[in-house]
């Protein structure tokens, strides 16, 4: 069957250009990654939402990162039970099998699991209902506005590094000085981001920070003295 013949299937022209076009020039790069295994430093803990692309915010190409992405780039409590928890599958799995160096959580901009958190989900998406109790400590008790939200996804992240301490494998690494915590809010109309910095308790801008997260995890103070613990 010829690609006219096949209609106007595009997602399938994409397959195949993949394999013609792309695969050949990083062919050897796929097949070295087969051979010897995966070995990625780093846990890219992401938002699902489309405008986050970790591979071309943080230049990395096949093997480089472990990706897990839900909606809202949450981090679910460790309780230790025997559940069906994906997102903590997958902290398990890249900690204690892949031994990451570090773990990024990136929230971004215009997030719709924060703007849903504020406004609520639809009656029939259960589990979204209940997956967005995650974001609940981060909400703040005011008009949802750009300047909250904005604000929101910021604290949101926060809130999952300290979630992630709560892991006894993560506070293990970190406090053994082999993993490192990277808070990021993504703002997708600049390009740019926006990298949590505890000493700061404040996000910087990549363009004006001197690292790309502060590492081991500190109790957070925000600028305005609030402590931001529950
Ligand atoms: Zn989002």
């Amino acid at each position: 069957m010829t690609d006219a013949a096949a209609g106007p299937d595009e997602l399938l022209l994409r397959l195949r250009n993949f394999q013609s076009d792309y695969f050949p020039l990083h062919q050897q790069r796929f097949q070295d990654l087969v051979a010897q295994g995966q070995h990625p430093k780093t846990l890219f803990i992401g938002c699902s939402d489309s405008r986050l692309v970790p591979y071309l915010l943080t230049g990395a190409g096949p093997g480089e990162l472990f990706v897990v992405r839900n909606v809202g780039a949450f981090v679910p409590p460790y309780d230790g039970t025997y559940g069906l928890h994906g997102t903590t599958a997958a902290i398990e799995y890249a900690v204690l099998s892949l031994h990451v160096e570090r773990i990024i959580v990136c929230g971004h901009s215009h997030c719709g699991a924060i703007r849903v958190a504020y406004e609520g989900a639809p009656d029939e998406a259960i589990a979204l209902q209940a997956w967005l109790k995650l974001a609940e400590e981060a909400l703040l008790p005011v008009q949802s506005s750009p300047e909250a939200i904005r604000r929101t996804e910021q604290r949101v992240v926060v809130l999952q590094l300290e979630r992630l301490m709560d892991y006894p494998m993560v506070r293990r690494e970190v406090e053994a000085g082999r993993l490192t915590l990277h808070g990021w809010h993504y703002v997708i109309e600049d390009g740019e981001i926006h990298i949590f910095d505890v000493q700061q308790g404040n996000f910087v801008p990549a363009s004006q920070s001197v690292h790309s997260g502060t590492g081991p995890y500190q109790p957070y103070v925000e600028n305005d003295g609030q402590i931001f613990s529950y």
